[in-house]
């Protein structure tokens, strides 16, 4: 059995309390007991962790690309090794099953191994010049030190898709972890730490969220912000970052229509879409929410997902057989209560779950309401849980008007057998990332990113490095 650690920050290449002392305590969500304790990081923190990083940069900048990947496919390697002790840590701290917190803990290293790869693909290119010996040539430099906001929901696989993009683009981080998450993301940064990554390279801090973005994100060291968590948050960062002429890279809430024709394969989109609802308790930006069904399988359907929600096994993400485990907070258990509650009282069917389980815990039943009227809340704010949310439609031009409807671009899914509407789906929904089919988002080299106010810029893909890069051009006679 692995223990939980206390968390400490990491700062020029070593861990240590926070220089005033303080600490805040993780709690274990699927008991409500405390588990450990993690560094509360105050400004004399965030303004060592600022010059480490400044010093860690002019050394990673100068250190080849083709080196750089090396010492990142070593974590990634590191990482793959350490599975069965850091995957322990994520479900004691966040309460996925552990089936799902293996699955995060080896993505990571894949997602490395993918920016590793990028590192030295990072090209500019030669434009032919309008006069004889002129050499014009534009070259990608990285950006500079990157300060990083990673929720608590990926533990690791928010906080790697940044990391790694900034290593493989020459820069160095300063990485915000997530507070009520903090072992398995520092399991991460050891990962890199013992691959060779050099100190002030990556600094990983935790503390008042406000106070440290506050801080770091006008401070003249930090070139670059990139921030994963809720689009209320994520306008206000950017904002700051606005002011001060930083480069940004958001990524934020969702509210995914998951569209089912008549013609689909019915029971591939039943089985795929509630295993996609129901993953890590529907805390996901991805997650299938707006269930838009035509009208004439809408009845059969919203009935085998019922069916489907009822057989999840919730409970302790350590215990056998366990399929969905607790909310990671239960601030997201009084959000799943009234948004239910609200459904209900303005109309809609509560067709399975709806309710908490027992007292000790932030365990929800998976729950799926029906015919849920578009005044309902939950019909408008993303719901960050295990809440799937039916409506049927006919027309193509009313399906697409609500699937279209919400400021949110993220996601989208849809299920069909027709090449022509899969085609419509995909050319007329707003969406970053759009799955027909089956359950496709994630892989580390697809883009991943959303519109509108799901934000911008990429996670994914060869894309992943452009907003660690600047674009440099230089003519010379
Ligand atoms: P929240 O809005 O308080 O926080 C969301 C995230 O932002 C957390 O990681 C938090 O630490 C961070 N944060 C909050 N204020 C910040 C600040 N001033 N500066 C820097 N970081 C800050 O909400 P919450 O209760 O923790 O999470 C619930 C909501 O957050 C959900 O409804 C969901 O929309 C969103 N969320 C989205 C993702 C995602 O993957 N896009 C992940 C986690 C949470």
């Amino acid at each position: 059995m692995v223990s939980y650690p206390d968390t400490q920050l990491f700062i020029d290449g070593q861990w240590g309390p926070a220089a005033a002392g303080g600490a805040l305590p993780v709690v274990n969500p699927s008991t409500g007991e405390r588990i450990g304790s993690l560094a509360r990081a105050e400004v004399a923190d965030l303004d060592r962790a600022l010059a480490a990083a400044e010093r860690g940069f002019q050394v990673w900048r100068r250190t080849s690309a083709f080196e750089r990947a090396k010492i990142m496919r070593r974590a990634a390697a590191l990482m793959r090794e350490r599975v069965e002790q850091i995957a322990p840590l994520m479900t004691m701290e966040q309460g996925k099953p552990l089936a799902e917190a293996r699955i995060e803990t080896a993505l990571s290293a894949d997602i490395i191994d993918w920016l590793a790869g990028e590192a030295p693909r990072a090209y500019g290119r030669v434009i032919p010049p309008r006069a004889e010996h002129v050499m014009q040539t534009v070259v990608r430099e990285p950006v500079g030190p990157v300060a990083a906001f990673a929720p608590w929901n990926f533990p690791i696989n928010q906080i790697v898709r940044k990391i790694s993009a900034a290593l493989a683009a020459g820069c160095s981080i300063i990485a915000k972890g997530p507070e009520e998450t903090p072992a398995s993301p520092a399991a991460l940064v050891q990962a890199f730490h013992d691959a060779g990554v050099p100190p002030g390279v990556i600094n990983l801090v935790y503390g008042d969220p406000a106070t440290i973005s506050s801080y770091l994100i006008p401070h003249p060291v930090i070139r670059k912000i990139t921030f994963t968590g809720s689009t209320a948050v994520g306008k206000k960062l950017a904002g700051l970052a606005g002011e001060h002429m930083k480069r940004v890279t958001m990524e934020l809430g969702g509210h995914a229509p998951a569209i089912v024709f008549e013609d689909a394969d019915l029971d591939k989109a039943v089985t795929l879409l509630a295993a996609s609802k129901f993953r890590n308790a529907g805390q996901v930006c991805v997650s299938p929410t707006r269930f838009l069904v035509q009208e004439s399988v809408y009845d059969r359907f919203v009935e085998d997902f019922a069916a489907a929600a009822r057989a999840i096994k919730v409970g302790d993400g350590l215990a056998e057989g366990t399929t969905m485990g607790p909310l990671a907070n239960a601030r997201r258990v009084q959000a799943m209560e009234a948004l239910v509650q609200d459904s209900v009282q303005k109309g809609a069917q509560l067709v399975a779950g709806g309710q908490r389980i027992g007292n000790a815990g932030n365990f929800f039943q998976p729950t799926v309401l029906s015919r849920v009227p578009l005044d309902a809340r939950c019909m408008t704010e993303e719901p960050f849980g295990p809440v799937a949310l039916f409506r049927p439609f006919s027309k193509m031009d009313d399906l697409i008007a609500e699937a279209n409807r919400l400021p949110y671009g993220l996601a989208a899914y849809a299920y069909t057998r027709s090449a022509e509407t899969a085609h419509a789906v995909s050319t007329r929904v707003e969406s970053g990332m759009i799955s027909i089919n089956h359950a496709g988002l994630g892989v580390p080299e697809t883009p991943f990113g959303g519109i509108k106010d799901s934000g911008y810029g990429s996670e994914g893909g060869s894309e992943a490095i452009d907003a660690y890069l600047i674009t440099k051009f230089v003519t010379q006679a």
